[in-house]
C-alpha cells in the first residue's frame, strides 16, 4: 500500500504558488503533514482527495492514477475535511445510511450493520437519532471519522482535525485516529505539532508550498541533539536575547520568560541543555525559513 506524489505543482489563478514540485512517498500507517497556515497543506489534501486539479505532476495510490482516474480513487478514499460547513438537520444515523448508499453499499442490511458498528466505534450510538446540528464540536468530529470510515477505505485523509477541540475531545479523537493507521494509509494534515508527535510514525514538514523536511519524528528530533538550550530570563531582556541568539521559541513561566535557543555551544553558563522535542525541530526549521 503506497501513495506516491511526484513533482506536484499548483498555482492558483490569483498567482499564489501553493504547491511547488512536491515529492512524497507515503506508506501504510499514520503520516503527519505539518505546516503553518497557508503552507499548502489543504491544497495537497484536496488534490489527493480528487477535489481539485494539479498543474503538473502525478499522484498514484498503488496502481491508481489519481489525477487521470479520480473515480477509481474515490472508491477507496475516506476524507475528513477541515469543516463540513453546514450540518444538515438530519440524524447521524440517517446521514451515514445515505452516505453508505452513495458509496455503493447496496444491501440494506449490510448498510445498517456497518453504520451501527461505526456509530458504536466512534461512541455516538446513544445519540445516533439526534440531529447533527445539535452535536458538540467533538461529536461532529467523531461523526466525521465515522463517515470517512464507511466502506473500509484504504486511503484516509484528515485535514486539520483537532482545531477547536477541547483536551478531552482531542484525546478521544487521537485514540480513534490511531486505530485507523493499522489497515490504511492515513494522512493527517495539521499545524499542531502535538498531533504529529503523538500519532505519526512518519512525517513531512511543508512551508510556502515546498517540502522542507521528511523523516520519522524521532529522527527529526535527534538531528538537534546537544544544540537546544533553555534559560529563564526577565521579560524585559527578551529583545536583547533575540538579537544575540537564535531564539526559536519563548513562553511565559511564573512571571518570567523561558527562552529556547539553538546553538552549537553553551550560549552562557546560566543556560541548560534540553532534550530536543519535535516542536523545537519544527520551530528551528521555521526560523531558518523566515
Ligand atoms: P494550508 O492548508 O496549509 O493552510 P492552503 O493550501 O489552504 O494552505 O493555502 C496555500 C496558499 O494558497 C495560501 O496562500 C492560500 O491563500 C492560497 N489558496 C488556497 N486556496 C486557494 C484558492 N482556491 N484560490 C486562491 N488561492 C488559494
Amino acid at each position: 500500500m503506497k501513495l506516491e506524489i511526484k513533482n506536484f505543482s499548483k498555482t492558483y489563478s490569483n498567482g499564489v504558488a501553493a504547491a511547488k514540485n512536491i515529492n512524497l512517498t507515503i506508506h501504510k500507517g499514520m503520516f503527519g503533514l505539518l505546516g503553518q497556515n497557508g503552507a499548502g497543506k489543504s491544497t495537497l489534501m484536496r488534490t489527493i482527495a480528487t477535489l481539485q486539479d494539479a498543474d503538473s505532476g502525478s499522484i498514484f495510490f498503488n496502481d491508481i492514477d489519481i489525477l487521470k482516474n479520480p473515480s477509481a480513487l474515490r472508491k477507496v478514499l475516506g476524507y475528513l475535511p477541515q469543516e463540513f460547513g453546514v450540518y444538515p438537520n438530519v440524524s447521524a444515523q440517517e446521514l451515514l445510511l445515505h452516505i453508505a448508499d452513495m458509496r455503493g453499499i447496496i444491501k440494506q442490511s449490510e448498510r445498517k450493520n456497518q453504520v451501527d458498528a461505526l456509530l458504536q466505534r466512534v461512541n455516538l450510538y446513544e445519540v445516533r437519532k439526534k440531529n447533527l446540528d445539535s452535536y458538540s464540536g467533538g461529536m461532529k468530529q467523531r461523526f466525521g471519522i465515522a463517515q470517512a470510515l464507511l466502506a473500509n477505505p484504504e486511503l484516509i485523509i484528515v485535514d486539520e482535525p483537532t482545531a477547536g477541540l477541547d483536551p478531552m475531545e482531542r484525546n478521544r479523537f487521537y485514540n480513534l485516529l490511531a486505530e485507523l493507521g493499522e489497515n490504511a494509509v492515513v494522512i493527517l494534515s495539521t499545524h499542531i505539532v502535538e498531533d504529529v508527535s503523538t500519532l505519526c510514525n512518519d512525517m513531512a514538514i511543508i512551508g510556502k508550498g515546498e517540502v522542507l523536511l521528511t523523516g520519522k519524528p524521532s529522527e527529526i528530533e535527534i538531528s538537534l541533539s546537544g544544540k537546544v538550550w533553555e534559560k529563564k530570563i526577565n521579560i524585559s531582556e527578551f529583545e536583547s536575547y533575540k538579537t544575540k541568539y537564535k531564539v526559536i521559541s519563548n513562553r511565559f513561566h511564573l512571571g518570567k520568560m523561558m527562552v529556547t535557543v539553538v546553538a552549537n555551544n553553551l550560549p552562557d553558563s546560566a543556560f541548560y541543555q534540553k532534550q530536543p522535542s519535535l516542536e523545537d525541530a519544527y520551530f528551528n526549521l521555521l526560523y531558518t525559513q523566515e
